[in-house]
C-alpha cells in the first residue's frame, strides 16, 4: 500500500539535515505512482509532485522532524490545500428561500443526498421543500416521498406528467406561499452526459436561480468522475460538489482531482446508505485517507507537535530575559498569533502552567489587535518603563488607539503580572541550574 511505500522511500532519507534534490525526485517519483493508484487524474499529480518538489528541496530539515517525516507533512499540507484547505459550507440567501439544485449522474446518490440534506435542516429547526423533479426514472418520486415522510419533510410532486422545470416553477411559488426558507431541488440523472439532460437543467436553473448547484458524485467511479465533474461546470457553473460512497474502500483520489481539475470545492461526503450517513467534506482527512491513513497522519501529528514544542521553547528563551519590554511583548504577541491561542503555548513552557497568577494572563486571541494597537500608540519610553504612564498619558494612549482607558489599565496591569511571573520563573530556572551544576 502506499503507507508502506512512503514509509520505505522516506526511511531511506532518514539522517539528512537537507532536503536535497536527488532526495526528493526519488521520493517524489514514488509519491507520483501511489497517487495514480489512488485513482489520482494524472495531470494532478503531475502538477502536485512539481509543487512538492519545490517547496521541499533545500529546505531545512526541523530539528526535531527526521526528514521522511518532513517531506510527510509537506505531502500532507499539499494534499490539503489542493482540496481547498478548510471546510467549505452551504450558502444560504440572505432573502428566503435558499435554493440548492442537485446535478449529477444517474445512481450518484442525488436523491439521497437531498433527502440527507434535508434531515440536516430540519434538525436545524429550517422549513425545507423537497421538489420531485425526475420524472424519467420508474419510482424516483415515490423514493423522495418515502424519504420526505422519514423525515417529517414535505415533498412537492405533480406526478410525471408535467415538465420539470414547470414543476419547479410551481415548486418556487408553492415554497414561498407556504413559508419554507429552503428548496432541494431533485433532479434526473443519466448514465452519460446527454445533451437533452443538460438542456432541462440549464431551464430548471434559469427558473429558480439556485443559491447552490451541488454536483453530486461517486467516489467510487475514480478518473471519470473528474470528466463528469467538468461536463457539469462547464455547462452549469456548479458550486459545489457531494461526494458521495465514501464509506467503500476507495482511496478518494477523485476528491483531489474533482478540485483541483474544477476547482470546485466538496462541501460534503456521503458515507453510507442510511439518511444519517452525511458529513461536512474535511480536506485534511480526505488527504490522509489518500497518503494510507494510519501511521502517517501520526507521524505528522507527531511532527506537528514538536515544533510548536521547538517555537515555544524559543518563546521561552526570549521571555527569560531580565528587560522584558511592552516592545518585546509587542513581538511576542505577532510571533503568538502564528503559534495559537496563548494559554497553550504558555502551558508548554515547563513549569508555567503550575504558575500562581497564571489566570490574571488572558489575552484573548480576538484582543491581540487591540493590545497591540495600544502599544502602537505609546511612545518609546513609555514602552520601556511602563512606570511613567499616569493616569493623563492613560487618556491619551486610550484615545490614539481607539479603545478605553480601562482597556489600557488592564493591559498595563497584565503586563505586570505577566513580569512578576517571569522574574518568578527566571529566578526558579536559574536555581535548578545551580542544582544541575553542583550534582
Ligand atoms: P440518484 O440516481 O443520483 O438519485 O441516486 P440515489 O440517491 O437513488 O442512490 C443510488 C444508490 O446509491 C442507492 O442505492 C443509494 O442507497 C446508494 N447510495 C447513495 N449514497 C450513498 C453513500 O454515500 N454510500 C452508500 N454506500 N450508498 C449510497
Ligand atoms: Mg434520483
Amino acid at each position: 500500500g502506499l503507507a508502506n511505500r512512503l514509509q520505505d522511500t522516506f526511511n531511506r532519507l532518514r539522517g539528512k539535515g537537507k532536503l536535497s534534490e536527488s532526495d526528493v525526485t526519488e521520493a517524489m517519483r514514488e509519491v507520483r505512482l501511489a497517487l495514480l493508484e489512488a485513482d489520482v487524474n494524472f495531470k494532478v499529480v503531475k502538477d502536485f509532485v512539481a509543487k512538492v518538489k519545490e517547496r521541499a528541496v533545500g529546505q531545512e530539515v526541523l530539528q526535531s522532524l527526521t526528514p521522511g517525516q518532513h517531506v510527510i507533512k509537506i505531502v500532507n499540507e499539499e494534499l490539503t490545500a489542493l482540496m481547498g484547505g478548510e471546510q467549505s459550507k452551504l450558502a444560504v440567501s440572505a432573502k428566503a428561500p435558499t435554493v440548492y439544485m442537485m446535478v449529477g449522474l444517474q445512481g450518484a446518490g442525488k436523491t439521497t443526498h437531498t433527502a440527507k440534506l434535508a434531515r440536516l435542516l430540519h434538525k436545524d429547526r429550517k422549513k425545507p421543500l423537497l421538489v420531485a423533479c425526475d420524472i424519467y426514472r420508474p419510482a424516483a418520486i415515490k423514493q423522495l416521498q418515502v424519504l420526505g415522510e422519514q423525515l417529517d419533510v414535505p415533498v412537492f410532486s405533480l406526478g410525471n406528467e408535467v415538465s420539470p422545470v414547470e414543476i419547479a416553477r410551481q415548486a418556487m411559488e408553492h415554497a414561498k406561499s407556504h413559508g419554507h426558507d429552503y428548496v432541494l431541488i431533485d433532479t434526473a440523472g443519466r448514465l452519460h452526459i446527454d445533451e437533452a439532460l443538460m438542456d432541462e437543467l440549464k431551464q430548471i436553473k434559469a427558473t429558480v436561480q439556485p443559491h447552490e448547484i451541488l454536483l453530486v458524485v461517486d467516489a467510487m467511479t475514480g478518473q471519470d468522475a473528474v470528466n463528469v465533474a467538468e461536463s457539469f461546470n462547464s455547462q452549469l457553473d456548479v458550486t459545489g460538489a457531494i461526494l458521495t460512497k465514501l464509506d467503500g474502500d476507495t482511496r478518494g483520489g477523485a476528491a483531489l482531482s474533482i478540485r483541483a481539475v474544477t476547482g470546485t470545492p466538496i462541501k460534503y461526503a456521503g458515507i453510507g446508505e442510511k439518511i444519517d450517513a452525511i458529513e461536512p467534506f474535511h480536506p485534511d482527512r480526505m488527504a490522509s485517507r489518500i497518503l494510507g491513513m494510519g501511521d502517517v497522519l501520526t507521524l505528522i501529528e507527531k511532527a506537528q507537535a514538536t515544533i510548536d514544542k521547538d517555537k515555544a521553547l524559543d518563546l521561552e528563551r526570549k521571555m527569560r530575559n531580565a528587560d522584558f519590554t511592552l516592545e518585546d511583548f509587542l513581538d511576542q504577541l505577532q510571533q503568538v498569533k502564528q503559534l495559537g491561542p496563548l494559554d497553550q503555548i504558555m502551558g508548554m513552557l515547563p513549569g508555567m502552567n503550575k504558575m500562581k497568577g497564571m489566570q490574571n494572563v488572558n489575552v484573548d486571541d480576538k484582543q491581540i489587535g487591540r493590545v497591540e494597537a495600544i502599544i502602537r500608540s505609546m511612545t518609546p519610553g513609555e514602552r520601556t518603563e511602563p512606570s511613567v504612564i499616569n493616569s493623563s498619558r492613560r487618556k491619551r494612549i486610550a484615545a490614539g488607539s481607539g479603545t478605553s482607558v480601562q482597556e489600557v489599565n488592564r493591559l498595563l496591569k497584565q503586563f505586570e503580572d505577566m513580569q512578576k511571573m517571569m522574574k518568578q520563573f527566571s529566578g526558579m530556572a536559574k536555581k535548578m541550574k545551580g542544582k544541575k551544576g553542583k550534582g
